[in-house]
This record gives C-alpha cells, sequence and structure tokens, in this order.
C-alpha cells in the first residue's frame, strides 16, 4: 500500500462543445484515464471531472443558423458524448457544462476577486461591428484581401495563403463573414485582466519554474513569453476578458450604472468549469466543495494539448492566484495525433481516424488503449498512429507475447488438474520474485506518464515468461509419464507470472483486466496484491478467449477515405419519369393546337373553367379544366394552347369534357402550388398536330 494516500483532482481540456470528438480528444482522455485508474490502483483518492465548454461567439452563430438556443445546440452535443466515452472505456466522475449554474457563480465571483486585488481595468477599444447583424464581429468573422499579398477571402487575423499575421482593421475591403456587409468600426468599452502587472509577472516566473510542475520544454517556451526585447516591448500584455452582446456566456456582474451588458470572453469561463465540474459533483457525492479544494493536500492536475498552453499556465493560474485561490499542481501538455509519419489528420484524404467509426468496426477500444500507451511519453511530443506498427503490436506483443501466456497453460490446469494452481517449484519462483520485483519500477513509470517505457518493461517480462514456457514445454510435459506434477508447477507458474503482468496492464486494459479477474477467480487486481501469489490450491476458471489480434482488412476499413455520398436522386417535380413508351404509343395520343374561344368560371365550382376550344375542325368543343385558382377567364381568351384532341369524352357533373387541356404542375401540390396552362410559339395555329 501507499505509505501515504495521496488527494488528486484531475482535469481533461473541456472540448469546445460545437462538434462531435475527434481522436485527438480521444487520445487525451485515454491519457488522463490511465494515469486516473494508475492513481487508484495505487490506492490514492482521485476525482476526475470533464465537461463541455459552451459558450462565444462560435456557438451561439452555428445555433442561430441550426434555429435553435445556444443552450439546445450544446445539449444536442453533450447527448452524443457517452458513445465515445464509454465506447473506449474513459471514466470520468462528472461530466458537465460551463454554462452550468456553479460556473455562472464561480466565474462571477473569481472575477470580483481580482477586481478587489486592483486586477481589473477597463479601456476603450475600436472594434469592427455588422451593421446588419448588430454585434461586434470576433476576428473570424471578418473577411477581407490580405494586406500584404492581397488574396481575397481571408480571415481577419491571418493570411492563409502568405501566413501574414495583421489586426482585422488592417483587411482591405473588409466584410462580414456572417452578413456580407461592410463593417463599421465602433468603440467600446473592454475589461482586462492586468496580467502585466508585477504581481502577476513575479507569481508567475516562480510559479512555472517550480519543480514537477511543468515539463521542461513547456517551460522553456512559457520563458520565451514573459522575454521583452531590448526596446522593452513583448513580454506579458493584458488580456481583454470581455465581449459585447449579443455574446452567449457569463454576463459580467457589477458594471457602472447605465453600462451595455457585458459578458466574459469564452476563456475566462471555460477553466472555471473545471472547478464548476468538481463543485456540481461533490454536491452529488455530499462532500462539501469549499473544504475540498482549499486542502493544501488536493493536488490539481490537468492534462491539456499544446495548443492551448498559454491559457492553462499564465492566465489559469494567475486567475486562481490572486483570486485567493489554490494553483494547479501539474499541467501535463501532450502533442498532437498524426498520422504514418507526421502527416496531419485529414478526413478528406482519408488519412484521419474517426473514433465512431473504429468502434462501428468492432475494433477493440482496448487495441487503441494500449497502442496509444505503447507511444506516449511525458514530453510535449506529437504521436503517430501507423497502421503496421499497430497491427504489430497488438498482434506481436499484446495478443503474441502476454495473451499467449496464459492461453498455454491454463488449459491443461482445468483439463488435467481441475484448475487448481500447485505450490511453485524454485525456478518459477525465481521468475515471480523477477516480475514481482519489477512492479514498484513500473507503477513508478506511469505515475512519471512514461507510459511507453512502462509498457516496454512489461513486454520484457512478458518475454521472460515465455522463455520459461519454451524452456519446460508444457505441451510434451503433458505427454510425458509422470511428469503430471511438473506439468501442473509450469502451468501454474505460468498463470501466476500472467497475473502479475495484468495487473501492471490493467490501468491501460481495465475490461480486459476485469475479464482476467472473472477467469482466475481472483480478488480485483492492485499493485498491493500483485506481488502475492494466489497460492496453492486456488482454483481458476476454464480459459476464455481473452484478445483477438487485430485483421489488417480492419484497418484497411478504418482508414478508407469516407465513400462519396450517392448523389441524391432527383425526383422532377416531384414525380418519376413513367416507364419507357414506343413511339407507337406515343402517337396514339392525338396532340392539337387550340384556341381558346371562350372561358368562363363554372357555378358550383372553385376549381374548374369552362373553356370553348377551336382545333380547327369547323365546330367548338367543350372543355373543363381545373385550372380556376391560376388564371381569370379573361385572361385567357384568345390564347393558343394544346389539348389532348383523342380523348374519350368524359361527362361531369357541369357537363361533357370534350378533350383535355395540357397544363404543368407539381405532384405535391402543397410543396409548390400551382398549374400552368401551356402556350405554343407563335406561328402555331388551332389544328396543328403536335408531333
Ligand atoms: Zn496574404
Amino acid at each position: 500500500m501507499p505509505s501515504q494516500n495521496r488527494r488528486f483532482f484531475v482535469t481533461t481540456a473541456l472540448p469546445y462543445a460545437n462538434g462531435n470528438f475527434h481522436i485527438g480528444h480521444i487520445m487525451e482522455y485515454i491519457q488522463a484515464d490511465i494515469w486516473v485508474r494508475l492513481r487508484r490502483l495505487q490506492g490514492h483518492e482521485v476525482h476526475f471531472v470533464g465537461a463541455d465548454d459552451a459558450h462565444g461567439a462560435p456557438i451561439m452563430i452555428a445555433a442561430e443558423k441550426a434555429g435553435i438556443t445556444p443552450q439546445e445546440f450544446v445539449a444536442n452535443i453533450a447527448a452524443g458524448r457517452a458513445q465515445y466515452l464509454d465506447g473506449f472505456n474513459v471514466r470520468f466522475d462528472n461530466w458537465s457544462s460551463t454554462d452550468s449554474p456553479e460556473n455562472h457563480e464561480l466565474a462571477q465571483q473569481i472575477y470580483r476577486d481580482l477586481k478587489a486585488n486592483g486586477l481589473i481595468s477597463s479601456k476603450t477599444i475600436e472594434q469592427f461591428f455588422d451593421p446588419e447583424k448588430s454585434m461586434f464581429l470576433p476576428d473570424r468573422f471578418i473577411k477581407g484581401e490580405c494586406p500584404k499579398c492581397g488574396a481575397k477571402d481571408q480571415y481577419g487575423d491571418s493570411c492563409e495563403s502568405c501566413g501574414a499575421v495583421y489586426a482585422p482593421t488592417e483587411l482591405k475591403n473588409p466584410y462580414s463573414a456572417l452578413s456580407g456587409a461592410t463593417p463599421v468600426l465602433r468603440t467600446s468599452e473592454h475589461y482586462f485582466f492586468k496580467l502585466s502587472d508585477p504581481r502577476c509577472i513575479e507569481f508567475l516566473e516562480n510559479w512555472t519554474s517550480e519543480s514537477g510542475r511543468l515539463q521542461p520544454e513547456v517551460l522553456n517556451k512559457i520563458k520565451e513569453w514573459f522575454a521583452k526585447d531590448e526596446e522593452g516591448n513583448g513580454g506579458l500584455g493584458d488580456w481583454d476578458i470581455s465581449r459585447d452582446a449579443p455574446y452567449f456566456g457569463i454576463e459580467i456582474p457589477d458594471l457602472p450604472e447605465g453600462s451595455p451588458r457585458k459578458y466574459f470572453y469564452v476563456w475566462l469561463d471555460a477553466p472555471i468549469g473545471y472547478l464548476a465540474s468538481l463543485k456540481n459533483y461533490l454536491g452529488k457525492i455530499g462532500v462539501d466543495y469549499e473544504r475540498y479544494i482549499a486542502d493544501p493536500a488536493v493536488e490539481q492536475v490537468h492534462f491539456i494539448g499544446k495548443d492551448i498552453t498559454y491559457f492553462h499556465t499564465l492566465f489559469w493560474p494567475a486567475m486562481l492566484h490572486f483570486s485567493g485561490r489554490k494553483t494547479p499542481s501539474q499541467v501535463n501538455v501532450h502533442g498532437f495525433i498524426t498520422v504514418n509519419g507526421g502527416e496531419k489528420m485529414s478526413k478528406s484524404r482519408g488519412t484521419g481516424i474517426d473514433p465512431l467509426k473504429y468502434l462501428k468496426l468492432g475494433m477493440n477500444p482496448e487495441w487503441l488503449r494500449y497502442y496509444l500507451a505503447a507511444k506516449l511519453n511525458s514530453r510535449n511530443e506529437d504521436v503517430d498512429f501507423n497502421p503496421d506498427d499497430f497491427a504489430a503490436r497488438v498482434n506481436s506483443d499484446l495478443v503474441g507475447k502476454y495473451i499467449n501466456i496464459a492461453s498455454r497453460a491454463a488449459g491443461f490446469l482445468s483439463k488435467r488438474f481441475g484448475g487448481q494452481l500447485a505450490a511453485v517449484s524454485p525456478d518459477g519462483e525465481t521468475l515471480l520474485d523477477h516480475l514481482q520485483t519489477a512492479v514498484g519500477s513500473i507503477v513508478e513509470l506511469y505515475a512519471e506518464r512514461e507510459y511507453g517505457k512502462a509498457i516496454r518493461e512489461v513486454m520484457a517480462l512478458a518475454d521472460r515468461v515465455n522463455e520459461y514456457v519454451d524452456a519446460n514445454k508444457p505441451w510434451e510435459l503433458a505427454k510425458k509419464e509422470g511428469m503430471e506434477a511438473r506439468l501442473q508447477d509450469v502451468c501454474s507458474t505460468c498463470v501466476e507470472a500472467f497475473r502479475v503482468l495484468t495487473a501492471l496492464l490493467k490501468p491501460v486494459l481495465p475490461a480486459l483486466a476485469a475479464n482476467v479477474e472473472a477467469f482466475l477467480q481472483c480478488a480485483p487486481l492492485d499493485f498491493d496484491n500483485a506481488t502475492r501469489v494466489l497460492g496453492a490450491g486456488h482454483v481458476i476458471g476454464s480459459y476464455q478467449h481473452l484478445m483477438q489480434r487485430v485483421d489488417i482488412k480492419l484497418l484497411e476499413a478504418l482508414f478508407e477515405p469516407p465513400a462519396a455520398p450517392e448523389p441524391e436522386k432527383l425526383i422532377p417535380g416531384g414525380e418519376e419519369i413513367a416507364p419507357i413508351i414506343s413511339i407507337d404509343d406515343f402517337s396514339k395520343i392525338d396532340l392539337r393546337i387550340a384556341r381558346i374561344e371562350n372561358c368562363e368560371p363554372v357555378e358550383g365550382s372553385t376549381k374548374l373553367l369552362r373553356l370553348t376550344l377551336d382545333v380547327g375542325e369547323g365546330r367548338m368543343r367543350n372543355v373543363f379544366s381545373g385550372i380556376a385558382s391560376m388564371y381569370q377567364p379573361e385572361d385567357l381568351i384568345g390564347k393558343l394552347t394544346v389539348m389532348v384532341a383523342n380523348l374519350a369524352p368524359r361527362k361531369m357533373k357541369f357537363g361533357v369534357s370534350e378533350g383535355m387541356v395540357l397544363a404543368a404542375s407539381h405532384a405535391d401540390e402543397k410543396a409548390q402550388p400551382g398549374i400552368h396552362v401551356l402556350q405554343p410559339w407563335p406561328g402555331a395555329q388551332p389544328g396543328m398536330r403536335i408531333h
């Protein structure tokens, strides 16, 4: 057991609630989940929480486009989270949202505390305003021509063509990406967190360099951010934490009388969401939040991607410290996940890994957990996903080296010895000692997030066990007379060894470990009981298949670019084209040009008009047509149209109809109302046949 129980509060970065999880999120969650499971297996207390980052202009605008409220938009996204987390065996204790009541309250309180501490200032700034949408435009929603290279349709902060970085006010011919309107400059009072205050700088210089808090490469990067050039420029600048209405966010409290509503910039309240989700969770389990979070023994540990280092290592600790709160103990930064040697994931090129597709293909989530663990280290480095490497590590190492130990030994025990373990001979004891002694150092590697090294050590132990199996050949012992006892001894050693290896893989492979515990009929494994044997007389269950090998076809399917969607079959006019007919069939229909000599309403019908038609026969025809909704009778008189001249006369309520006038309409009258009478081009004469 650990000499002293520690208390951890662990988070992953809050995903922005404008889309589903991608593989980068899943990697971070797996990294953190392994660490959390490890700490618990060590006997420590851990609270592990997440939340959706719900606020900001992009979500507000996306919700407006979808015709729903931002709250509904975020709720829809949140509803899709569980299938990913459950699917990859990632077990958060709580999942909340930054739009929660706890976060509104905490964000406003932290702001008040910072203000009371003299670290909030205000100043008037000039910003682009969309006069049609009546809102200030975020940089990403202003477009125009690059001031450096003239490329069109560039964003307000940087040019994708030449890479130049500039202020939105420098764009040529700017326009609003929301309305297309030309934005106008307007002034607005903004609120700032005074990161440039000497108190902040002094605090952060000390805080960031305290041993064990940040990775060395992360600290080096931060030192660049602190640095000023010879003219005294650069260094930490004040941080604009306010946004004007309309904005989906938390209202800034205590503004001067008559001031328009202001909201916290999403990045102010996002990290506070860690505390809010914790508070929400502790409320559910009946633990006092204030007392818990103030406990100096509680270690606050964040797992984040390298792109949000600035927020988590400068703004966040300064906000916490100067509002009188405890700061993070560790901010663990990881790199991105790439594919095939550093290529950035791209869905369109088919190089991305869609986590849901992975699960839908029936791929084992623990393969991915194992593979990522084998590649992850404690440094802020990218992790490359290589399909051949993936298959090799799962098939050769995980299944070939580890699973095989159980499958080779357990069968003999259940068939020949009723599943009962024997006492282990000295050679087996030596092997087990070696494994048990290694537990402590491997657990330490995991704790330092050196998962790749830990996995290598575990596989080296598996190699040792396999050498023992090959040296003793249980399959030959099983055939020899008088070797029963030795067979039971060797197989018992293998099962005991397999149990130690399983404990060491349990943070990475929780579902597999649970199956092994059931098969071995042993207590839930931890790092304490793993160092003791099950012992002679313990009875194990019969061996069940524990893990499949990766079929390379699954990997091919995973990386297959999504099939181009079938072009939607257009149904012209709302109905399918009728079956093919021959020219003879067509010629049976006698279509003629007709002149509308007279047209009048039909008493008792709102649909029908009575037409008097001349088709050059020296007599008039009487035809009823359902076009009253579209035409005034007087508008049709004297016009030419087309009629079916050989249609059998039909007796109707209002008289006999001697033919039919051609008119066009959509099959679904409600979807597309209207009926349109045909009219020939000039030159056609009454009686002419239509071929
Ligand atoms: Zn440019």
